[in-house]
């Protein structure tokens, strides 16, 4: 089969690699039907790296299979199941673990970064780390559950209330930008992760206003909530889908992202229907 892999200093190339294959029992093989470009995928293709990804590794943490084989352990789900991948997983020990913040666990092993991810055909996946979805949904937008439940994971830990003014900020936006613009008594969510980026912020701004600067790492039990509003027809997510690919065009994707031609592209390891 195909697979995108990160190849180290900026490089990721499509080589033929063998079918992976269930080691543990709890483990599940999946076939992936769609998988979207994270701007992560970039921060790990850029030299120096804004993230961390493991060379030798399929990339692709944003995607939607079919379960095609489960371990003698699996009961969560069964063959035939359409499923999107939680890619984060955490060790369940270590303090941030135990102290139920498991999407910061220290010891995380995600998914398209330190083990084989979704731009492939191919995967093996730990039971827990899936969330069945329904078949209605389009494969593009199904590939979106995980970008999506980031999402929630940030707007859970603010709860913005239906009388509250909100600014989004595009990406790339810096920290004193959001101080200035805030009103007194704001909360500012930041979110996403790039280690390359600096801000130069001005603490007392920060106090005067009674301003709240909240974090929002990956996902925590959010993904249901997700996937709850894929199936909201407000929600309009395909219109965000600006792009779609084959595995093997996955370089002109990437570079669409990069001159920010795109704003999400979908990667069909089958080919693009
Ligand atoms: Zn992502
Ligand atoms: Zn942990």
């Amino acid at each position: 089969m195909k697979a995108a892999i990160f190849k180290g200093d900026g490089v990721m190339a499509v080589e033929e690699v063998t079918m992976p294959e269930i080691v543990w029992p709890d483990e599940v093989l999946v076939e992936v039907e769609a998988a979207s470009i994270c701007g992560s995928d970039l921060h790990i293709l850029s030299v120096p790296p804004g993230q961390y990804g493991e060379p030798g590794t399929i990339m692709g943490h944003e995607f939607v299979a079919k379960v095609i084989e489960a371990g003698p352990w699996v009961k969560h789900v069964a063959v035939g199941d359409r499923v999107v991948i939680e890619p984060n997983i955490h060790c369940g020990v270590c303090p941030e673990c135990r102290s139920g913040r498991e999407n910061l666990c220290r010891n995380a092993v995600n998914i398209g970064q330190w083990r084989n991810g979704g731009f492939t055909q191919y995967c093996v996946v730990p039971q827990k780390q899936l969330h069945r979805i329904p078949k209605d949904i389009p494969a593009g937008e199904a590939a979106l559950a995980e970008p999506l439940a980031c999402v929630m994971n940030g707007m859970m830990r603010i709860n913005p209330m239906p009388h509250e003014k909100v600014v989004i900020f595009g990406a790339g936006a810096v920290l004193e930008q959001a101080i200035e613009i805030m009103e007194c008594g704001g909360r500012i969510l930041v979110f996403g992760q790039n280690a390359t980026q600096v801000s130069q912020i001005q603490p007392s701004e920060i106090n005067c206003k009674e301003l709240m600067i909240v974090g929002a790492l990956s996902t925590l039990n959010s993904f249901p909530a997700a996937i709850e509003l894929l199936h909201n027809p407000n929600l309009k997510l395909n219109k965000i889908i600006s792009h779609e690919v084959a595995l093997d065009e996955i370089d002109k994707g990437i570079a669409l992202m990069r001159s920010r031609e795109a704003v999400k592209v979908i990667v069909y390891p089958g080919g693009v229907r």
